[in-house]
């Protein structure tokens, strides 16, 4: 028997013990660093002459890993190749395969500090954000197990009919195309891989060009159980080359993608159209961004608030897509909780995170996203107020860093308050009263999170129903959602309305076929 859900522990990096177990993860991940790496279709691994680099975003002049410039051709055989596996993967007993995804999540139990090493050198997130990660994708294994054997046969749900045997069974998709993003490099992809195989399907899994080292080890984890060929195709390359051909091959009947608005809508769109040859209308399963507000009322508790404020927008240098990149605070107790979240924000530590647990803010992920980012402060300097930071950090090896950065007064509809940034940049509104903070709250093209600090029983109740986010948090932060605690996903512009880690998570990769055969 399966034993209860329950989500995996956070490592305390305040014992020695564990510090020394992180330290010696970091020392066998950077004995690794510069292999090449092939692409994997059909079990067969194939090395192209053409490959590019990842590499550590607090150095960048260290290459983690060099992996293939794969080509639309590449893709069309990986889909090849997910299309005969699943001739025969779709019939083996969802036990069995939900056993695949309990035996992933004792192996990486076991090699928990390694994975979250990878993730420390090659995406620049701190310890703790890492080990967090890498809890979430053990968390995202164990519930899909369990949620597939729940789900999948839903013949008891059905109202009894005696002169008929009834069946309602949620039978696989197909072949699935999984396009994650980088910034949950461990458990983005392994989350959406695991309820898309557990379900029945076969998959291409095309990592981010920034997490393709992480990409390839939760990959390589996977075969190492025995699972077999075809089931899950690895293949690197641009994503507008071969992620745009997985999204378009007439064989491909999903998309699981997690990404920016600006690439799920062309997915939308795109997955839209019938290809020649093609049978289906392929569905897309899409997780896009997200402007997610906190609000704070003159009621509230203001240390907790700033505090909360300070984890949401700069945890992780703020990419996350439930980053708190708005704060909306009432008039009354703007100026306070405006200086102390400035306060508060000075006193967090950046640099390499691989110095150490005590970094708790890493590099930005690239070259591309520093511009972005600075490109931001700049125009941001002709709305609001520049607080704190603003400027990039020198450091010796050149790394990506860009320090807490805080634009007070921030008019409501100003872009730097209004379009994600994806970066270590907050930006402060002044709210009238509540109403005024919930209509500010509302007023983006996003859905995805949102907080309220408050004390009123009233304003609580409000916000419960019409501060219109898929993940509101009521006196806490809003980032950190947990598996099959917080199911999470956004509304409008954030995505398709999923909840991964939900209950019904899993019937998004599946079809129910209803069945009566006359007695
Ligand atoms: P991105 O959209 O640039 O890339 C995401 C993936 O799409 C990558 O694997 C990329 O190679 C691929 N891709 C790029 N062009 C493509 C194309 N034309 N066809 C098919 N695939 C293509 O996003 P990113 O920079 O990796 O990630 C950051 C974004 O992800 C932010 O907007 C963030 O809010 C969002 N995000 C959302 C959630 C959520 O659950 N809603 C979670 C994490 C990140």
């Amino acid at each position: 028997m399966i034993p209860e859900f329950r989500p995996e522990a956070f490592t305390d990096f305040s014992r020695p013990e564990n510090v020394a177990a992180f330290n010696a993860a970091l020392a066998k991940a950077k004995s690794e660093i510069g292999r090449t790496y092939p692409l994997v279709i059909d079990g067969e691994a194939r090395e192209l002459r053409d490959n590019f680099p990842s590499i550590n975003p607090s150095r960048p002049a260290e290459v983690v890993g060099y992996f293939p410039n794969g080509s639309a051709a590449d893709a069309d055989q990986a889909i090849e190749a997910a299309s005969r596996a699943f001739k025969t993967w779709q019939y083996i007993p969802v036990a069995e395969r939900a056993r695949y995804l309990l035996r992933a999540a004792a192996a990486m139990r076991r090699r928990k500090h390694e994975f979250s090493a990878y993730m420390v050198l090659e995406t620049g997130k701190s310890w703790f954000e890492a080990d967090a990660d890498t809890a979430e994708s053990i968390d995202f294994l164990e519930f899909y197990a369990r949620q597939a054997v729940r789900l999948l046969d839903q013949t008891d749900m059905l109202t009894p009919y005696p002169p008929e045997e009834l069946g309602l069974y949620n039978i696989p998709l197909g072949v699935g195309a999984v396009i994650p993003p980088w910034n949950f490099p461990n458990a983005i992809p392994m989350g959406l891989v695991a309820a898309a195989i557990v379900a029945g399907n076969t998959v291409v899994f095309k990592p981010a060009e920034q997490s393709m080292w992480i990409g390839w080890k939760i990959t390589e984890l996977l075969w190492s159980l025995g699972l077999p060929d075809g089931v899950v195709n690895f293949i690197t390359g641009p994503g507008e080359v071969v992620g745009a051909r997985m999204v378009l091959h007439p064989q491909t009947r999903f998309i699981a993608f997690t990404g920016s608005k600006a690439v799920g809508l062309w997915i939308y769109e795109n997955a839209a159209k019938i290809q020649p040859g093609q049978k289906w209308l392929k569905r897309s399963i899409l997780e896009m961004g997200g402007k997610d507000a906190v609000l704070v009322d003159e009621t509230a508790n203001l240390e907790e608030a700033a505090q909360g404020i300070v984890a949401s927008a700069f945890g992780f240098q703020g990419q996350k897509c439930s980053a708190g990149s708005r704060a909306v605070i009432v008039d009354d107790v703007y100026e306070q909780v405006t200086g102390r979240v400035v306060e508060l924000a000075k006193e967090l530590t950046v640099g390499a995170p691989d110095e150490g647990p005590h970094i708790y803010m890493g590099p930005v992920i690239d070259q591309e996203a520093m511009k972005r980012i600075m490109d931001a402060i700049e125009l941001g300097t002709q709305d609001g107020k520049l607080l704190l930071g603003g400027s990039p950090l020198q450091t010796p090896d050149n790394g990506y860093f860009i320090p807490p950065t805080i634009f007070g007064d921030v008019p409501w509809d100003a872009p730097m308050a209004q379009e994600e940034i994806f970066g270590p940049i907050l930006s402060i509104s002044r709210a009238g009263n509540f109403d005024d903070a919930l209509r500010i709250a509302n007023s983006t093209e996003y859905g995805l999170t949102g907080a309220l600090f408050s004390n009123s029983r009233d304003r609580l109740e409000r916000a419960r129903r019409e501060f219109h986010v898929g993940n509101l948090y009521l006196n806490r932060k809003c980032t950190g959602a947990l598996v099959g605690i917080h199911p999470f996903g956004g509304f409008n512009m954030s995505g398709t309305d999923s909840k991964t880690g939900g209950p019904d998570y899993l019937l998004h990769y599946t079809q129910a076929k209803s069945v009566a055969e006359r007695l």
